[in-house]
C-alpha cells in the first residue's frame, strides 16, 4: 500500500472507546450538569453567610467595591468549593487583545515554616493580581520598562473551574488594566460600553413613557462555525499548525457543489465529540443548545442561548477554547480560523445582539400592544442610524487578516455594511416616512393608530447574504469571523447605539413637545426622519452580486474590502468623538488597539510568507525534483519528453515565485503601521499566491506517493 492509502486508513480509523461518556438522564433528578463548575449564585447562596451573600449581591447591583474583610469571606468560601472540585491552584482569567485568553496559575499551597504547607486565598488575591504586562500586546499603551499590569476581579461573571485530568483550576473573571488605568484587554471596553448603552435606553424608555426598567442589557447569541479535520492531516502540515489555515492545495475534484453537507447527518465521531463539546460546556454553565453541519464538507457549527453581553463574550472564549481541546480526544483537530481552506466556505461567528430591559422586555421584537411597537421603532430606528453612520468602524471591527480572505467571497457577506429589515418591516418605515407602501397583510399586527403602520408577528424573510440582519427579535451582524473574541465587535455595536439613542431621545423630546405629549406622533416624526437620513443603509437584495457593489457605490456606502482599508476607522474622528463621550475608550486606546490590530496583520502575512517559503522549498520542490527524477529514468518516449516539458516549466516557475517571495518578504518594505500592512497586502501575499498556484499545479502531476503533505480531498472528506 501507498504511504498516502496507509495515512488514510489510519486516519479513518476511530473507536467510540466502549461508548466513553454513556447518556445522560435527563428525567433523574440531578440528570443536567449544568453549571456543575461554576461558582454560581445558588452556590454562593449556599456557601456563603447570609450577611456576605446579601452584601455581596447589593454591592454587585450598586456596582461598588467590596469591603475587604467581605471579600475575604467570599474568597475562602470559592477557595473551599474549588478544592473540593479537585482545584490545586487558581487563575485570574484574562482577555488581552489577541483573541484568546491569558492565566497565570497560583497554588492554594505556602508553605507555614515548619515544613509543613496550608492552603490559603485571600480576598486581596481574589480582587486583585498583577501579571507582568510587559508581553500583551498594548499598541504604545505601555513602555516595556512600564511592566506592571493590574488584573481586577469581575464578580458580574461567575468564577468557574476548568478540569485536566491531573486536577483542577479555578478560574476567576477578571479585566485587565495597565498600571496607568487604561485597558489592555476587551473586557473593560465592552462593560462600559454596556454601561453606556445602559443609561442611553434607560432615558429613552423614560421619553416614552416606560418608566419600569432600571437597567438595560445588550444580550449576544453567538452562532460559531469551525472545520474538525483528522490529526494526523494537521501535524503533517505545517501551514495548519503554524498558521491555521492552507497555504496550499489544490482544489480537489469534489468541494461542496453537491449541497450535500449542510444540515447532514452528523458523522458518527464527529457526534460524539460535539456531545463531550457539550457535557464540558454545560458543566461550566454555557447554555449550548444547537448542533449541526454547515456548508463546507467537514465544517459544523454550534451555538447557545443568548445571554447578556458580557457572560456571553466570557463563555464564547470558553467555547472556542472547549472546542479545540475536546478535538484531541477524538483524534480530531478543531480549525477557528476564518479561511482554512481556499475554494470552500470560510467560517464566521454570527452575533446575535438585541437590547433587553431587567423588567424582561427585548426592545427589538415587535410587541403585541401599540405602545411597545412604537417603542420597537424608536429602537430599530437608532440601530438604523448608528450603523449608517459608523458603517467604517462596524466594518473595522470584524477585520483581520483571515476575514480579508471570507468577506466579500461568495458565501460570507460583502464588506460592504449594509441592513436587511426584510419586506414588512421595511415597509413599514416607508410608510411613516413617506405615507406610501402597503399595509395591513395577514399575520400583522395593527399598531391601533393612524399614525404608525403594521409591524410584522415573525421574523419575516431571511437573508444570508446580508452582514446585518434584522431576524425577528434581534440583529444578525452576520460579518463576525470565526476566531475572533466578541469583546471590540460589540463594544462598538453597544457604543454606538448608546450615542444613536441619545441622539434620538433629544429630537424626541422635543418632537413629544410639538406633539403635545402623543408618543404615536413624536416616534413617527423620529421614524420620517431616520429614514429620511439614513436609508441608503438599507437593503434587502443579494449581496453577492456584482449589481449591489455598483449600486452601494452610488448610495455612497463604503466598501473597504481588506483589513489594511478598513482599520483606520478605529481612530476615525466619529469614533474617537463616540467613544470619549460614552468613555468607553479613550483615544490613547483607540490608537492602542488600531496599533495592535495593524501589527497583528503584518505579524500573521509574515508568518504565513515564511511558512509558504520554507514549504515551498523544502517539501514541495524535492517532491517535484523526484518526480523529475522519476521521468528522467522513464527513458526517451515521445509521451515522456511532453511530461518532461511540462514539469520542467512548472518547477522553473516555482524556483522563480520561492525567491521572488523572499526577497519580497525580506523586509524592505516599509516598517510598522499600515504602510507595512498594505506592503504585506499588495506585494507579499500576490508573490504568496504565485508560490502556491505553481506549487497547486504540481500536486496534480507528481506521484502520489512522493507528495509530501495531505491533500484537500483527504482531509475534508476522511471522517
Ligand atoms: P439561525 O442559524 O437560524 O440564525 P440559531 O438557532 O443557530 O439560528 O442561532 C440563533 C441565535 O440567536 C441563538 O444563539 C439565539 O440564542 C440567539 N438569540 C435569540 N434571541 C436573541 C436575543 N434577544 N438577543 C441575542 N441573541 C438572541
Ligand atoms: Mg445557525
Amino acid at each position: 500500500m501507498s504511504k498516502t492509502r496507509q495515512h488514510n486508513v489510519y486516519a479513518a480509523q476511530w473507536s467510540a472507546d466502549g461508548g466513553a461518556m454513556g447518556s445522560v438522564d435527563l428525567t433523574a433528578p440531578g440528570g443536567i450538569e449544568f453549571g456543575e463548575n461554576v461558582f454560581s449564585l445558588a452556590v454562593q447562596r449556599a456557601r456563603l453567610p447570609k450577611h456576605t451573600f446579601k452584601a455581596l449581591q447589593a454591592s454587585l447591583a450598586a456596582g461598588s467595591a467590596l469591603e475587604a474583610t467581605l471579600a475575604d469571606t467570599v474568597a475562602q468560601a470559592m477557595r473551599e468549593w474549588a478544592m473540593e472540585k479537585g482545584a490545586t491552584h487558581y487563575t485570574h482569567w484574562f482577555q488581552p487583545l489577541t483573541n484568546l485568553t491569558a492565566e497565570k496559575h497560583d497554588g492554594f499551597f505556602e508553605p507555614v515554616g515548619d515544613g509543613t504547607a496550608l492552603a490559603d486565598f485571600s480576598g486581596k488575591e481574589l480582587i486583585q493580581g498583577e501579571p507582568d504586562a510587559s508581553s500583551f500586546p498594548s499598541g504604545g499603551l505601555r513602555a516595556t520598562f512600564e511592566a506592571r499590569g493590574y488584573t481586577a476581579w469581575d464578580p458580574t461573571s461567575p468564577a468557574f473551574i476548568i478540569e485536566n485530568p491531573n486536577g483542577a483550576l479555578l478560574c476567576i473573571p477578571t479585566a485587565f488594566v495597565s498600571w496607568t488605568g487604561e485597558a489592555l484587554d476587551h473586557k473593560i471596553p465592552l462593560l462600559r460600553s454596556m454601561d453606556a448603552l445602559s443609561n442611553a435606553a434607560v432615558k429613552a424608555l423614560n421619553l416614552l413613557g416606560d418608566h419600569s426598567a432600571a437597567r438595560v442589557f445588550t444580550t449576544i447569541g453567538p452562532e460559531q462555525e469551525y472545520f474538525l479535520i483528522d490529526e494526523q492531516y494537521y501535524f503533517e502540515r505545517p501551514d495548519l499548525y503554524t498558521t491555521g489555515r492552507t497555504l496550499f492545495g489544490a482544489n480537489p475534484p469534489k468541494g461542496q457543489e453537491l449541497d450535500e453537507h449542510y444540515f447532514g447527518s452528523i458523522p458518527e465521531r464527529v457526534l460524539a465529540y460535539m456531545m463531550e463539546v457539550e457535557a464540558e460546556l454545560t458543566k461550566l454553565g454555557i447554555p449550548i443548545k444547537t448542533r449541526h453541519n454547515e456548508v463546507a464538507p467537514a465544517q459544523y457549527e454550534l451555538a447557545p442561548m443568548f445571554e447578556s453581553s458580557n457572560i456571553s463574550s466570557d463563555h464564547q472564549q470558553l467555547t472556542m477554547q472547549v472546542l479545540q481541546s475536546t478535538a484531541r480526544n477524538y483524534g480530531l483537530v478543531c480549525l477557528l480560523h476564518e479561511k482554512p481552506f481556499a475554494g470552500l466556505n470560510g467560517s464566521g461567528k454570527h452575533n446575535n445582539w438585541s437590547m433587553g430591559t431587567d423588567t424582561g422586555v427585548n426592545l427589538l421584537k415587535p410587541g403585541e400592544t401599540p405602545e411597545t411597537n412604537a417603542q420597537f421603532l424608536f429602537f430599530c430606528a437608532a440601530v438604523i442610524k448608528a450603523v449608517n453612520k459608523h458603517q467604517a468602524l462596524l466594518r473595522a471591527s470584524v477585520a483581520n487578516a483571515g476575514q480579508d480572505h471570507r468577506l466579500g467571497a461568495n458565501e460570507a457577506p460583502p464588506a460592504i455594511i449594509s441592513i436587511f429589515l426584510g419586506k414588512e418591516l421595511e415597509n413599514a418605515f416607508e410608510m411613516v416616512a413617506t405615507g406610501k407602501g402597503t399595509a395591513l397583510k395577514k399575520g400583522l399586527l395593527s399598531l391601533g393608530t393612524e399614525v404608525l403602520p403594521v409591524l410584522p408577528k415573525d421574523g419575516g424573510d431571511r437573508n444570508r447574504t446580508s452582514p446585518f440582519a434584522f431576524t425577528g427579535n434581534r440583529f444578525e451582524f452576520r460579518a463576525v469571523g470565526s476566531s475572533m473574541s466578541l469583546g471590540f465587535v460589540n463594544t462598538v455595536l453597544n457604543t454606538i447605539a448608546a450615542e444613536a439613542l441619545d441622539e434620538l431621545s433629544t429630537q424626541l423630546a422635543k418632537e413629544l413637545k410639538t406633539a403635545k405629549g402623543d408618543v404615536f406622533k413624536a416616534v413617527s416624526a423620529i421614524v420620517k426622519s431616520v429614514w429620511e437620513d439614513d436609508n441608503a443603509i438599507i437593503f434587502d437584495g443579494d449581496g453577492y452580486s456584482d449589481a449591489w457593489h455598483k449600486e452601494a457605490e452610488k448610495r455612497g456606502l463604503l466598501n473597504l474590502p481588506t483589513t489594511p482599508d478598513a482599520l483606520p476607522a478605529i481612530i476615525s474622528k466619529s469614533t474617537i468623538d463616540a467613544f470619549k463621550k460614552y468613555k468607553v475608550l479613550s483615544k490613547r486606546e483607540l490608537e492602542s488597539r488600531y496599533e495592535v490590530f495593524v501589527e497583528q496583520y503584518s505579524s500573521k502575512l509574515n508568518i504565513e510568507a515564511e511558512t509558504t517559503y520554507t514549504m515551498a522549498r523544502t517539501l514541495i520542490l524535492p517532491a517535484a525534483l523526484q518526480h523529475v527524477a522519476l521521468l528522467n529514468d522513464a527513458g526517451e518516449g515521445a509521451g515522456i519528453t511532453r511530461l518532461k516539458t511540462e514539469l520542467a516549466a512548472i518547477v522553473d516557475t516555482l524556483v522563480e515565485d520561492i525567491f521572488a517571495l523572499e526577497k519580497a518578504n525580506d523586509h524592505n518594505g516599509p516598517h510598522g503601521g499600515v504602510k507595512h500592512a498594505s506592503y504585506m497586502r499588495d506585494v507579499v501575499i500576490p508573490a504568496m499566491n504565485s508560490v502556491r498556484a505553481s506549487a497547486d499545479k504540481l500536486e496534480r502531476i507528481v506521484a502520489d506517493d512522493f507528495w509530501p503533505i495531505p491533500k484537500y480531498s483527504e482531509m475534508l472528506f476522511i471522517k
